[in-house]
């Protein structure tokens, strides 16, 4: 059995699927409170540590930072009202996370660069205390929530320690004791990293594919119940005004006894085959589900009038219909339709596929192999069904 985890050898390489990197990106703008806390948190100790020395430098550092943070909640903010209009495509998301890494790359450089100062006043051990309890907190935070892009999350804690090892590298042997030791730390989160990354993208995967196998038939691959409520919902909602959405309900005709007189495994191979043809005739934006069995709606959006429903209605009779290879058999299929078409039959779900399935029932009953649309309703509120020509 192949390991789930992603390969170590890819980790840097952004080895997932489109969907799960758009969902690791937004889990980097899931960190409001903690980008607060530490913009705090530097601009506390970069505080304490220029009333103690009067240093301009680190007082520039405490700005800089100040103003950082508050550009990556505003940038978290527009994020998230982005997020809320539109889903993001994978181009989107890769902006999106090259600014979060410009912001977190560019506060890990003023811990570094302060802590870096701070070891050049020797004179105040606490407040070297205080950078390096600052350094370990803000590693200890990109590990937990920024593992997700792993590159990001390594490249910010290097940015951060090495301006404070190198400082002290300079100093005596007690400091030279304590780089060694930030230089320990920091090869040990490279795994810690690695870890949580695998974990984190596993289990983004493993949702994927499950909300991916809740919404698609296994065996004809095609969207089923679940997707098509999903989808009407989006159709009925982007509906331009004076459009119609016609819902096609396509039963095969004699598909019975396909089965019976070739087995089962013909008939799923049979049943692909329609699933595949079916797609192949739909404009963009149009889609096709499987309902079960041999049962299959078309929804079809945006439609200037019924005429448009009728040609795909004839467009689908004429494709199911062509003669199917399978295997050594050449088997003839046939289709039969039913028509709804919203507003004027319904504007629920339920509603029009309860209309189109009457309409289907007539299209059987005039001989199969043709279609029928749902009428006017009659003074007891029945709708009668309008003949196919
Ligand atoms: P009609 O012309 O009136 O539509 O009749 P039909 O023979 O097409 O049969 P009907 O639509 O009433 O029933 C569909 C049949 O499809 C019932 C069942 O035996 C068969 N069926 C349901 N699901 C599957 C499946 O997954 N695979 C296969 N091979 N057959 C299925
Ligand atoms: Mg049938």
């Amino acid at each position: 059995m192949s390991d789930p985890m992603p390969s170590r050898k890819l980790l840097y390489a952004s080895p997932v699927s489109g969907p799960v990197f758009v969902e690791l990106v937004a889990l980097l703008y899931s960190a409001l409170v903690p980008v607060v806390a530490m913009g705090i948190a530097i601009v506390w100790v970069g505080a304490i540590s220029v009333s103690n020395t009067g240093d301009r430098a680190m007082a520039a550092l405490a700005w800089l930072a100040a103003v950082l943070t508050c550009a990556r909640v505003v940038l978290i903010m527009m994020f998230r009202r982005r997020l809320a209009k539109a889903p993001l495509d994978v181009a989107a998301a890769r902006r999106w996370e090259r600014r979060y890494a410009l912001g977190t790359l560019a506060i890990g450089g003023c811990i570094g660069a302060m802590g870096a100062r701070t070891f050049s006043f020797p004179e105040y051990p606490q407040l070297h205390m205080m950078a390096i309890a600052l350094l370990f907190g803000y590693c200890a935070g990109q590990v937990t929530r920024v593992s997700g892009r792993p590159l990001i999350c390594i490249s910010s804690l290097v940015i951060a320690s090495t301006p404070i090892m190198a400082a002290l590298a300079l100093g005596g042997v007690n400091d030279l004791v304590l780089a060694g030791f930030i230089f320990f730390f920091l090869l040990a989160s490279f795994e810690t990293v690695s870890h949580a990354y695998r974990s984190v993208t596993t289990q983004f995967a493993t949702r994927f594919q499950l909300a991916t196998l809740a919404r698609h038939d296994p065996m004809t691959r095609l969207p089923n119940r679940l997707a098509l409520w999903e989808r009407f919902a989006e159709v009925a909602t982007a509906a331009r005004d004076g459009a119609l959405i016609a819902v096609l309900y396509v039963d095969l005709d004699g598909f019975k006894s396909v089965n019976d007189r070739y087995g089962h495994p013909i008939g799923d191979e049979l049943l692909r085959m329609v699933a595949g043809r079916l797609t192949g005739v739909l404009r963009e934006g149009d889609s096709a589900v499987r309902l079960g069995g041999d049962e299959f709606i078309v929804l079809q959006a945006n439609i200037p009038d019924a005429q448009a429903a009728k040609r795909l209605a004839r467009r689908i009779i004429r494709v199911i219909s062509a003669p199917c290879g399978i295997g050594d058999h050449e088997i003839a299929i046939g289709a039969s339709i039913g028509i709804a078409l919203a507003p004027a039959d319904g504007t629920s779900l339920d509603e029009l596929t309860a209309c189109a399935d009457r309409a289907l029932y007539a299209a059987k009953a005039a001989g199969r192999g043709t279609f029928r649309f749902v009428g006017e309703r009659d003074d007891v509120g029945r709708r009668s069904i309008v003949m196919a020509a």
